[in-house]
Order: structure tokens, then sequence, then C-alpha cells
């Protein structure tokens, strides 16, 4: 496991100094000596933790953990406030605020080390069940539930910067039949497969590929002009058959998916849903049309198919 980063903000160089010499066997440490830069420190997101002092002359310790609950990137980090001020009233409000623990002064070495390691301990924990709750388990790609925060993320992104987004949607073919002849467990592997080929071409950081549900995924690919959207999900069908998974029931003997997708420059005001809606008409069509295929549309009246 990589080696955690803690935050400490204090205008005392003489407190953080010591504080860091305890913590500095275990931890990456960074030390920032008034509040506005603490601030600006903790926003980069890398710390683990933060340990603050209640008082500095810049900026309090409370205006400053306020702050922090206010952004995403430093909300859900750790702070323990350090204080001298052992009194109930300063403990409660930092408490309030939502600092996560209270250490006050003179500390001992041992129970700061104690508190900042279960607190970063559950820090992790927090973060890797956030982690788990986006990932599907069985193929390792974004499921639904982050499918549906990006999406929506990403449709308001094409709006302002005026650029094209293809929706994709990718079903397998007969894959009742694929789990009929070969057991659910083999169908598994079969998912699992063509979820690792298709992610593994839309690598890009404007590139987005989830499971959707069952044997079906969804990919989104910002930026790409139609045609080009649509021939890049064409090389990726073609790899998907070129695993050559054998299935008896298919006609090509091979498992294979169907692609439906549609291209789109989206205008302020129009709706994500409508053109998921298309791209889930040109899957059927291409189901239709005898599948192991693409079938696309420019968001206008055009529709491509190609194998
Ligand atoms: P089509 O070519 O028209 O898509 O035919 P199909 O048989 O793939 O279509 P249908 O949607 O009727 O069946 C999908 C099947 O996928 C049914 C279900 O048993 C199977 N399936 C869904 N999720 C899973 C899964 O997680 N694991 C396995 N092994 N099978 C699954
Ligand atoms: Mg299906
Ligand atoms: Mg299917």
């Amino acid at each position: 496991m990589s080696i955690k980063k803690i935050l400490i903000i204090d205008d005392s160089a003489v407190q953080a100094n010591y504080l860091r010499s305890i913590l500095e066997d275990d931890y990456q440490v960074a030390v920032a000596n008034t509040g506005k830069t603490g601030l600006e420190q903790a926003m980069s997101g890398d710390y683990s933790l933060v340990l603050l002092d209640v008082i500095m002359p810049d900026m309090d310790g409370f205006s400053l953990l306020r702050e922090m609950q206010e952004s995403i990137v430093t909300k859900y980090i750790p702070v323990i406030m350090i204080t001298s001020l052992s009194d109930t009233y300063n403990e409660e409000r930092g408490l309030v605020l939502g600092a996560v623990d209270y250490i006050a002064k003179p500390f001992h070495p041992m129970i700061v080390k104690a508190r900042v390691n279960t607190h970063i301990k559950l820090y992790e924990y927090r973060l890797q069940i956030q982690r788990q709750a986006m990932v599907d388990e069985l193929t390792g790609v974004a499921n639904r539930r982050q499918y549906d925060t990006y999406s929506a993320v990403k449709w308001q992104e094409a709006i302002r910067l005026g650029k094209p987004i293809s929706i994709c949607m990718f079903d397998i073919d007969l894959f009742k039949l694929y789990n009929d002849t070969y057991g659910h467990p083999a169908g598994d592997r079969v998912i699992a497969a063509v979820a690792g080929a298709a992610a593994g071409r839309l690598q890009r950081a404007t590139d987005f590929f989830a499971r959707y549900g069952g044997e079906e995924f969804v990919a989104l690919i910002l930026g790409d002009e139609g045609q080009q959207a649509f021939d890049h999900v064409k090389r990726i069908r073609r790899q998907i058959e070129e695993l050559r998974m054998p299935h008896r029931a298919a006609q090509s003997g091979w498992v294979t998916v169907s692609i439906g997708g549609v291209t789109v420059s989206p205008q302020s005001g129009d709706d994500y849903s409508t053109y998921l809606m298309i791209a889930d008409a040109m899957l059927y069509d291409a189901k239709r049309f005898g599948r192991n295929m693409v079938v696309w549309s420019n968001g206008k009246s055009e529709q491509w198919r190609e194998k």
C-alpha cells in the first residue's frame, strides 16, 4: 500500500515540527504555516488526513474547517483539531463543524499516533467502499450507478463545450442460448471477456464504458464526430468476434455482440434519455438485421449499418 499523506496546518513552526517528528516514520507529512496556504494545499485532494491548529493569525481553524466542508474535494478528508483550548465549548464547536476528533495540548505522541492511525484507516476504508460502489464486480468496469452519474455530467459537458457525444449500447448475441449450452458460470466469463475487450479500446480520458446490466453495456465517447466514433466501435465489434469464444448455437459459431449508437451535438434543453432511446432503437435494428453488427444514427435521419 502506498504511503499516506498528512497535512499539518499550524502557524507555530515548533508545534508543527513536533507533530511532524511524531508522524513522519509512518506517513508523508506536509506542513502549512498559515490557514490560507493550508486550505490551498488541502484542496489538492492528496491528503488522507489534516491536523489543524485552532488558533492561527490569518484564519482560525473553525473558518478553515467550514471552508473544507464546503468543497467536495476536501469534504471527506478527516480533520483532527489541535488546540490548547481544552474547554468543552471549542471541542464541541470543532466537532459540530465536522472535525472527526480533537486533541488537546499538551499531547502525548502515542495518543496522536493512535488517533491519526485510526482516522486514516477509517478514511481509506470509506474510499474503498466508495470505489466498490462504483465498479461492477464481475467485469471490473464501471457499474450502472457510476454510469448514471457520469452520463448526466458528460451530457452537460458536451452541451457546454459544443462537442459531439456518442452514446452506444452493446448487447451480447443469443446469450440466453449461450447460458443454456455452456452454463451460467461460463456465461459469466464471457461477459467479463467482452467487457475487457471493449474497455481496453475505450481508454481515452474522454471515453467511458460501463456494464448497463446483464449482458448489456454502454459506451460514451466524447469529442469524436459520428464517422470516427462509428469506425472505432466497429473495430471493437470485430475484436470481440476475434476473441473466438465458441458459441455453437450462434450462426457465426462465436460469441458476438450487436451494437447500436448515436452521435449528437446536444443543445441546451436536449434530453439525454431521448438519445439513449435512439441508441437503443439502433441496437434493436442491429438485432433485427441479423446481429453481430453496428447500426448507427448520426443524430439526424441517416442510419449507417456495417459489420
Ligand atoms: P439477443 O441476441 O436478442 O440479445 O438474445 P439474448 O438471448 O442475448 O437476449 P435476452 O435479453 O433474451 O437474454 C439475455 C440473457 O443474458 C438472459 C440471461 O440469462 C443472461 N444474463 C443476464 N445477466 C447475466 C449474467 O450476469 N451472467 C450470465 N451468465 N448470464 C446473464
Ligand atoms: Mg439483452
Ligand atoms: Mg443479448
